[in-house]
């Protein structure tokens, strides 16, 4: 958890877990209500180990996505990891 030595009083934890939500007023708060990015699925790199985040493009094969990038799965291959 990462509440520990957040905050003492309860009221100020509660303000600490609300901020993010309550700044989000931004015109961007718009595309948040249709996709929430935070609720994405993500997985890492299997070659790089950076974090890939679900796209669109990848609704069908999401399950086989396996690398940021197609360099990462030609090095992936070549390392014989593929
Ligand atoms: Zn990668």
């Amino acid at each position: 958890m990462i509440i520990s030595g957040l905050a003492k009083s309860p009221s100020g934890l509660i303000r600490q877990v609300l901020a993010p939500y309550s700044q989000t007023r931004e015109p961007e708060a718009r595309m948040a209500k249709m996709i929430k990015k935070a609720e994405l699925p993500r997985k890492s790199c299997a070659q790089c180990g950076l974090p890939i985040v679900w796209r669109k493009k990848w609704a069908r094969d999401w399950e086989a996505v396996r690398f940021c990038s197609d360099r990462c799965r030609s090095d992936a291959k070549r390392a014989g990891r593929a």
